[in-house]
């Protein structure tokens, strides 16, 4: 038996004719006219066409460059959701900034607004100076509370950077994520919405800022006849064979996002059976309101009280079913035990009570039935 696995990545079939395509004229180079052209495909696939897109190598290497472009220094704090993967929070350190995480709300699981704005007027008060970017992140391709969000950085006037790298195609009130901040950071590793093979994408809000951030992607290299540099900067710039793979797979994103939606609706749909039955301890993490629109990138679950989670997963795995922890926040992270933290104990109680499960483009309704009947077995055993 084949084992079912979170999130496999899927040819569409088309990658191979842009590499063979771009081999046929010796574009093996880090610059190219398909990674140009992937650009081209994700400005017109985010639907706003007063932002440019700036393809690179990863998504950290994007987070990293946004704030560089935001002109973020060593010394300066940054605010970050907790709960998050690491990439969204370790390019502040790179630079020698200071992570400050905030807390989630229980609806969106993403950055609590009121946490943000306590957290804010505390950084004044206890260092004489606001915090410089504030990053919130769209959790398993869920939107964030971005108007409560937008309103508190307004008022501070602090810029956003989003870290839309789980939520390509996600929208909030029609407006795709990665769009609404100053700026937004995609990716495309292997097992997110779609795949370069490992890419990401900073979402600019102008040409201007664009040529700054593919200046620091490319060492910051003066215009100048001979090699100038007068800052430092990265190699940072997308393949363009990357890139080939990444316009293999924009055939297909539309697509892919439906499956991923149909399958966390499926999910819902099973377990809400059982919910007025006699599991009610399984709930499908879901949009709030209609103002949200995740493209359910993952499927979450959380029971209604702490388990023993790493159990279950275990047992889904002997089962043949990967499945995973939601992920650990930060601010309960060895790395970052010093940092300063605004803390509620969402994304704490989250992380107790939660798992993902297989929600890629691989994943059949059959996959998703077994996932959940295997699930129930177990959980009547504990
Ligand atoms: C995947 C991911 C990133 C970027 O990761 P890369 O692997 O460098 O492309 C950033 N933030 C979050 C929340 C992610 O899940």
């Amino acid at each position: 038996m084949e084992r079912i696995l979170l999130h496999k990545p899927k040819m569409s079939g088309f990658e191979m004719d842009f590499i063979s395509a771009a081999l046929s004229e010796d574009w093996a180079v880090p610059l190219g006219p398909d990674v140009s052209a992937f650009e081209g495909e994700l400005k017109c696939f985010l639907k706003n066409p007063s932002k440019e897109v700036a393809a690179v190598n990863s998504g950290t290497a994007a987070m990293h460059l946004a704030l560089l472009a935001l002109g973020v220094k060593p010394g300066d704090e940054v605010i970050c959701q907790s709960f998050t993967f690491c990439a969204s929070c370790n390019p502040a350190v790179y630079i020698g900034a200071k992570p400050v995480f905030v807390d989630s709300e229980s609806e969106t699981w993403n950055m609590d607004p009121q946490l943000l704005e306590e957290a804010i007027l505390d950084r004044c008060n206890k260092t004489g100076r606001k915090p410089t970017v504030i990053i919130p992140v769209a959790l398993y391709g869920m939107p964030y509370k971005w108007k409560e969000i937008k309103e508190v950085a307004d008022r501070f006037d602090i810029p956003v950077v989003e870290d839309a790298a789980e939520s390509l195609g996600s929208s909030y009130n029609g407006n795709m994520l990665g769009t609404l901040g100053n700026y937004g950071v995609l990716s495309f590793n292997g097992n997110k919405m779609i795949t370069a093979s490992g890419g990401g994408a900073v979402v600019c809000p102008d040409t201007a800022s664009k040529e700054k951030v593919l200046r620091y992607a490319m060492q910051a290299r003066e215009n100048y006849p001979w090699y100038q540099h007068v800052e430092i900067g990265y190699n940072y710039r997308l393949s363009n064979i990357s890139a080939c793979i990444g316009r293999g797979q924009m055939k297909v994103v539309e697509d892919y996002i439906r499956h991923h939606k149909a399958i966390h609706d499926l999910y819902d749909e099973i377990f809400s059976d059982l919910y007025k039955s006699k599991y009610s301890e399984v709930k499908v993490h879901d949009n709030p309101s209609s103002l949200f629109n995740s493209n359910y990138w993952l499927t979450t679950i959380t029971f209604d009280r702490e388990m023993d989670v790493e159990a279950i997963r275990q047992r889904m795995w002997n089962a043949g079913i990967e499945t995973r922890h939601l992920w650990k926040p930060m601010h309960l992270q060895p790395v970052y035990k010093d940092s300063p933290k605004y803390v509620n104990g969402v994304s704490e109680s989250l992380f107790n009570r939660g798992l993902c499960l297989p929600s890629g483009p691989h994943v059949t309704e059959d996959n998703v039935r077994f996932v959940c009947e295997t699930l129930w077995k177990i959980l009547e055993t504990l």
